[in-house]
């Protein structure tokens, strides 16, 4: 049945992706099912989509009773669930008003439209000379524009022409950042965690440093925490580790419970206000079916023990995927809270092997950039399954 599935979806499917070789059926909780009946846990959690856990029920009973109401107007009408989600998603991070969309992407193309509008409408940068500058190796999703400003070639390479007005400067350099800050710079966009990269925590006081710099110089900080935000790294928000509450932050994955695809980018009336009707849009993009899961994910997020679970379990991760440095075949291990990024030997094989040797042994993960594997298992693991995990990977990770 899997080879019979995998040779369907490459017969009529684009092949923009290289799926491990394993069939999802069903899922539940930290575990997945395939179709041959093979239980799986999910170590990835749908890159920090699934942070709550396969088939949730708080989330699955909130999605059921608001498909029975209403799932779509459209933005044309308002809808009863749109002010309550908008408010709460708002008081959440601290700012004052949200828009929302669908894809993460679309809330990275709505933070680059808004920071763009916002200095040509409230900072006073002359027309078609905004510039916005990123991180190199960031990712920020897949769209014409985001592309553009990629340094990954096979994100980037054969999409061209590219979007300008961006400039790319090394992750984790303060120095290199301030100089490339002019008075046409609208903004400064970052991942306080590259999670693409490789889960890459950026020096201490960098994220402090970037919000200094960008007060200072009348620049937006937008952080992009699509993969890092909503309790990932044992906090609400990455930044939160280095004290820092940046002009926009980019939501996405996880926001939507595993079960819709919900992103918004959240930020300050004077930055969001720049909007005018007609202006700027998605059909889907705050619907009701979006608003009533995303309310209940706030709703849980609220009581801080997902964040709480994170960090203790995180703890408890990283000591002892440290324990596997140096063995011969572990060469490094990054991250924070449940969220990891393991360096293999490059000799002994690559990410994607050994994602493969694991899955052999009922554990999901996925590689990332040659020799790295990614670790990032819902918040909701239990301490058990999550040290099953850590048996397997142990057994496939250990002494070379
Ligand atoms: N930004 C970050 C930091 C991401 O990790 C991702 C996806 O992995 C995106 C943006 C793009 O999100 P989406 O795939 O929903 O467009």
């Amino acid at each position: 049945m899997t080879r019979q599935a995998i040779a369907s979806a490459e017969a009529h499917s684009a092949h923009n992706y290289h799926p491990l070789p394993v069939v999802v059926a069903t899922a539940e909780g930290a575990w997945m099912t395939d179709v041959e009946g093979r239980r799986y846990l999910d170590l990835l959690a749908g890159y920090s989509a699934l942070n709550f856990g396969h088939g949730n029920r708080r989330l699955i009973e909130a999605a059921r009773a608001q498909l029975e109401r209403v799932t779509l107007t459209s933005r044309a009408f308002h809808h009863d669930r749109f002010a309550e989600f908008c408010e709460r998603l708002a008081e959440f991070c601290g700012m004052e008003m949200v828009l929302p969309m669908n894809t993460g992407a679309e809330a990275v193309e709505t933070a680059v439209k808004t920071a763009r509008k916002w200095g040509y409408r409230v900072k006073g940068v002359p027309d078609g000379m905004a510039k916005i500058v990123v991180a190199a190796n960031n990712f920020h999703g897949r769209t014409t524009t985001i592309v553009s400003f990629s340094t990954d070639p096979e994100a980037r390479d054969d999409h061209g022409p590219y979007t300008p007005g961006f400039e790319i400067v090394p992750y984790g350099d303060l120095t290199a950042l301030s100089e490339a800050v002019t008075e046409n710079t609208v903004a400064v966009l970052l991942e306080p965690i590259q999670g693409e990269a490789g889960v890459l925590v950026p020096p201490a006081g960098y994220l402090a440093g970037v919000r200094e710099l960008t007060r200072e110089r009348n620049v937006l900080f937008i952080a992009d925490e699509i993969q890092s935000g909503l309790g990932r790294t044992g906090r609400s928000f990455a930044c939160e580790h280095e004290g820092v509450v940046p002009d926009m932050y980019l939501l996405g994955k996880a926001l939507g419970g595993g079960i819709v695809p919900v992103s918004a980018v959240v930020s300050s009336a004077a930055v969001l206000g720049v909007h005018r009707p007609g202006e700027h849009g998605s059909t889907f993009g705050g619907n009701p079916l979006a608003c009533a899961v995303a309310l209940e994910v706030l709703a849980m997020l609220r009581t801080g023990e997902y964040q709480e679970r994170a960090a203790e379990l995180g703890d408890h991760l990283h000591h002892e995927l440290g324990l596997l440095v140096g063995g011969g075949t572990v060469e490094a291990v990054r991250g924070r809270g449940l969220w990891a990024g393991v360096d293999i030997v490059p000799a002994l094989g690559t990410g994607r092997e050994f994602s493969e040797r694991l899955m052999k042994r009922g554990v999901l993960v996925k590689d990332t950039h040659g020799s790295t594997i990614r670790i990032a298992p819902p918040l909701m693991i239990s301490k058990e399954d999550l040290d099953w995990g850590l048996e397997q990977l142990r057994a496939v990770l250990g002494a070379a």
